[in-house]
């Protein structure tokens, strides 16, 4: 395999826009309707909630404001306890704090990326509202399980499917088995609209309250007339126009991102001695929305190395999340039981990393990535 002469930088993602989208996008400029009413915002919410086998879906600003709206339509806020894996992105637990509620962390399990289905019954209480699922890189969580304990004990279950735009639990789309499952469009997701979110529901009464808290809480009957608290978590004409694009792209998209993990898939199998192979779960449809490795625990400590190396060859790369229970504002709210145990995410985020996942890379660029990689680990 020979090197590239030049370096060139690989980046982990990027958006994949096309013509379509630009085409809306103008559109909706020439229209005059670039604030938050126009015919994308509409068109993009019901063709969004058809591809998540949906009733309803609701655009909002960003995937971390969809999290705190759909809290808000629950009813869930100070004194109540949401169960959260300690393992995701920060914004999954910040919004719980947000609505004033206190996240409960929850160590990752099954050797998946997701909540321990087995530790979550020890963490509820009588505060205990509702549990949110976070489809993590792709991943989709054991919703069977964790919608079994949700009935048990009557709790709300909402879906973080940020990074899982078209994965599939048995058959059965994310963002579809739960109260509501949140979505962001951020440029860096597998759907963008640059900044943007949606949520989805089959519950009519759950979608009335998030369009009514999405716009002020405005009284229907009476104008400028509020009764509760409201917010502008709106998304505009313009970004739903992009959306809309992206969305009649998504098979397109998506083919291009299956292509590229599965020439990792070929390439990482070689490295097997250094990488572990990720348990493929029965029946589940992943999105490889990042491509996501996991050192083996005895090449751990060569991992940081690892990723400043690659960033020097021009090769973009990030360490997994770091578990939330660790960090400044979230340590306090670790202790759900005398003896929680987040070992299997403290370990998963020390040795996990994603490597240039964009729709951009060709055959050529992943080989030569993960010849860098072997070079780098087998050193
Ligand atoms: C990106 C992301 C969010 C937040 O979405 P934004 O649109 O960036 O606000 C929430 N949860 C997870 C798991 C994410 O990856």
């Amino acid at each position: 395999m020979k090197d590239k002469p030049y370096l060139k930088k690989y980046n982990l993602a990027e958006p994949d826009l096309g013509e379509l989208e630009k085409e809306y996008l103008i559109k909706a400029y020439d229209s005059g309707w670039i604030s938050s009413l126009g015919e994308f915002v509409d068109s993009f919410e019901s063709s969004f909630a058809d591809f998540t086998n949906c009733e309803f879906a609701v655009s909002v600003s960003n995937g971390t404001v969809a999290l705190h709206l759909s809290l808000i339509a629950l009813g869930i806020g100070s004194g109540d306890e949401v169960i959260v894996p300690s393992l995701t992105f920060v914004a999954t637990a910040a919004s719980v704090l947000h609505s004033g509620a206190t996240p409960v962390f929850i160590d990752s399990g099954s050797k998946t990326y997701n909540i321990d289905v087995d530790l979550i019954e020890k963490a509820i209480t009588d505060k205990t509202k509702a549990i949110i699922a976070v489809h993590l890189y792709g991943q989709p969580s054991n919703m069977k399980e964790i919608n079994k304990i949700a009935k048990k004990y009557n709790l709300n279950v909402i879906e973080d499917a940020a990074e899982a735009h078209g994965a599939k639990y048995h058959g059965v789309p994310v963002g579809s088995m739960s109260d509501l499952a949140t979505f962001s469009f951020y440029g860096n997701k597998i759907l963008t609209t640059g900044e943007g979110g949606m949520i989805t529901t089959n519950n009519i009464d759950l979608y009335q309250k998030l369009r009514f808290f999405r716009d002020h809480a405005m009284s229907k009957e009476k104008r400028y007339y509020h009764t509760e608290i409201g917010y502008n978590y709106r998304m505009t004409n313009l970004q739903a126009a992009i959306g809309y694009g992206q969305l009649s792209r998504f098979d397109e998209i998506i083919g291009k991102k299956y292509k590229i993990q599965k020439i990792y898939d070929d390439k990482l199998s070689k490295l097997s001695k250094y990488i572990e192979p990720m348990r493929k779960i029965e029946n589940v449809l992943d999105v490889p929305w990042l491509v996501c490795c996991v050192l083996r625990p005895k090449f751990s400590v060569k991992r940081d190395e690892l990723l400043l190396k690659l960033s020097q060859l021009g090769i973009d790369n990030r360490p997994f999340f770091i578990p939330l229970h660790t960090q400044p504002p979230y340590k306090r709210f670790k202790f759900f039981s005398k003896n929680p145990d987040y070992s299997y995410c403290e370990s998963l985020s020390s040795r996990g990393f994603n490597l240039p996942s964009t729709n951009m890379l060709d055959e050529k660029d992943v080989e030569y990535i993960c010849a860098k990689v072997f070079d780098l680990i087998s050193s």
